[in-house]
């Protein structure tokens, strides 16, 4: 099975899969505190701050997923998408200091590192037979500018044609501008260019300015963070939008965070995915935070599904989860369940144990476990494929 939707496909579709989803909610009984999202959903309204502390606070979370389940039923079925990709992150030298942060280092620390375009090529060729997209964030390095990173994407375009680069947040895209003297379209256009193919979402943490002066003072603010991710949808770099929750935001904040979100998805048709993941905490950064319960990240996966209408997927990255929540989470809303990955730093060296040697045929037996159906998809999310694991031999008896 191979399908060629584009995003705007799937917004084109918009009218089929609402109609799927209110033929299925008027099948089901509900109970008083759902019924009254419901009603809006049924009769086109658009849900509102109160809905969302209304979904945040449901007492039945399974009843919630249900919910959450139905609209990803009705936009996709029981497909589930992963893609095959590596994580290069291509230096941990920063010049902020986030303090959720485990990955930056210091220019002098003895561990801190910058991959050279040499390095970076030699990591790639490692893994590019058996992927199609190559995922870069990093550090804020106080000295490579925006040719550096056009050198090093041209060269990954033209050594391995058949590998998408997802590069830079948009707090990179900020500091690359500042250093490069160039505004943030021109900083983009010339990505865009070298070869960049979309923007990851990370970076948004939680877009609310008294939050971020807590948590990632320096950082772009929140509606920098939303216009660095709108001047690349106006060029046509596609994104991801992510959420770093359980920190010390407040459940007003994650529905802020999640409707702005929405509005701009709404306005441009830009964002791919929404990445929702819990802080993984330790005693010395943030200590006040709480590791978030699976509970609370089911609850915020599903309800991400049921307010994000212009969205088309919602990601259960499994590299902060852990796989056995993101199985479950793609029956609370969840359509995909990223990639392979093979190396990853950030979320590792925060706490995060989840396995990197995954291959196609173990995500997708992961998938199929959950009850859905292994789709490979591009990074773009225009080109998919049913993952069909490959036979086993059959040996003939001995004569
Ligand atoms: S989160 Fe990013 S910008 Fe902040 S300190 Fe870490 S690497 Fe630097």
């Amino acid at each position: 099975m191979t399908e060629w939707v584009s995003t705007t496909a799937i917004a084109d579709r918009d009218s089929e899969w609402r109609t799927n989803l209110k033929n299925s909610l008027r099948n089901e009984q509900w109970s008083t505190s759902l019924q009254i999202v419901v009603d809006k959903i049924i009769n086109d309204e658009s849900l509102d701050h109160e809905d969302g502390l209304r979904l945040f606070s449901e007492q039945n979370l399974f009843e919630l997923g249900r919910l959450a389940h139905l609209h990803k039923v009705a936009m996709y079925g029981q497909k589930a998408y992963f893609n095959s990709n590596v994580h290069i992150n291509q230096t941990n030298i920063c010049v902020l200091a986030c303090r959720f942060c485990a990955f930056r280092r210091g220019p002098k620390a003895d561990d801190a590192y910058a991959l050279t375009i040499e390095n970076y090529l030699d990591e790639l060729s490692k893994f590019s037979p058996y992927v199609n997209e190559v995922h870069s964030v990093g550090g804020l390095h106080p000295e490579w500018t925006v040719d550096h990173y056009s050198e090093l994407f041209q060269t990954v375009r033209k050594e391995y044609p058949h590998v998408s680069i997802k590069a830079l947040t948009a707090v990179e895209i900020k500091h690359l501008a500042e250093i490069s003297k160039l505004s943030i379209q021109e900083t983009l256009e010339q990505l865009k260019s070298a070869g960049l193919t979309s923007l990851p979402g990370g970076g948004a943490e939680i877009l609310n300015d008294d939050v971020r002066a807590i948590i990632c003072n320096g950082k772009e603010s929140s509606q920098e963070y939303l216009d660095i991710h709108q001047t690349a949808h106006e060029i046509g770099l596609p994104s991801n939008c992510t959420m770093l929750f359980g920190t010390i935001e407040t459940t007003a904040q994650r529905v802020e965070h999640i409707l702005r979100l929405r509005d701009l998805g709404a306005k441009t048709n830009g964002f791919q995915c929404f990445v929702p993941y819990p802080f993984l905490p330790d005693s010395t950064r943030l200590p006040m935070a709480q590791l978030s319960t699976g509970q609370e990240i089911l609850r915020v996966i599903a309800v991400s599904r049921i307010l994000l209408d212009s969205i088309p997927h919602i990601k259960a990255y499994r590299m902060n989860i852990g796989d056995e929540l993101a199985e479950l989470a793609l029956q609370f809303g969840a359509d995909d369940i990223d990639g392979t990955v093979q190396q990853e730093s950030i979320m590792h060296l925060a706490g995060s144990t989840t396995p990197l040697t995954y291959d196609l045929q173990q995500l997708s037996k992961l998938v199929r476990d959950a009850g859905s159906i292994p789709v490979k998809r591009n990074t773009t999310y225009t080109e998919f494929e049913e993952y069909v694991p490959p036979q086993p031999i059959k040996r003939l008896p001995m004569a």
